[in-house]
């Protein structure tokens, strides 16, 4: 069983949370920007690309003597973003979208987050001309490697069973991750639209646009 995931910082994305410099993103502004209780504050935070530079690796539970986690409240600041549409309004908060198209949907079609059919060399060029040889001949490859891809047995890169599947789509219903997904995909057909940028599924105009920006 995979668990449910948070689907906000992503290496997938071209400019990832590594991109970001010390500069750029300060927790103890935004933990003090959400104690002053002033609600335009709080939205402007929620409408900035702030938020979504955390990399939500949670060394600050680890490391603060004082128990502070300002990760915590990012992801807080991060759910209210997407469920108030605020998110489309920053950079980063509209890359959400890509995000959920990739490692998201990912999830629930293979029970993967990344999965070599969907890492092609025209969406990760980084991979290289080894990694391009070895997904034209994965079939091959990978039986030598003793992988077990595509197989209904156990082992690595088997196939995830059609109950496993399901079980994953029950737990985005229930613990509303499914919800999300409808929201993220709602406020960006909105703001596509606005921008007048093609807006259907997958790999759309609009997804490119934000995946290469
Ligand atoms: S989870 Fe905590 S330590 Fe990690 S980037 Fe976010 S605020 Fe910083």
């Amino acid at each position: 069983m995979v668990a449910p995931v948070i689907l906000y910082g992503s290496p997938v994305l071209r400019k990832s949370s590594a991109d970001i410099t010390e500069k750029d993103y300060d927790p103890r502004m935004v933990v003090n920007t959400v104690q002053l209780r002033d609600e335009a504050e709080v939205e402007k935070l929620l409408k900035s690309d702030t938020i979504w530079r955390c990399g939500e690796c949670l060394s600050c539970k680890t490391r603060c003597p004082r128990g502070n986690v300002p990760g915590y409240i990012i992801q807080a600041l991060r759910a209210l973003s997407i469920e108030t549409g605020l998110f489309i309004e920053s950079e980063q908060g509209r890359k959400q979208l890509a995000i959920k198209r990739t490692v998201g949907d990912h999830i629930l079609k293979y029970g993967y987050c990344v999965y070599i059919d969907e890492v092609d060399n025209d969406m990760y060029p980084e991979q290289g001309p080894v990694w391009e040889w070895l997904r034209e001949n994965r079939d091959s490859m990978l039986e030598r490697l003793g992988t077990n891809y595509k197989k209904d047995q156990s082992g690595t890169l088997r196939n995830t069973s059609k109950e496993s599947l399901n079980d994953l789509k029950r737990i985005f219903d229930e613990t509303g991750g499914t919800q999300r997904f409808e929201k993220i995909e709602k406020y960006s057909s909105e703001k596509a639209k606005e921008l007048g940028i093609g807006f259907k599924e997958g790999k759309d105009d609009y997804f490119n646009l934000l995946y290469n920006e």
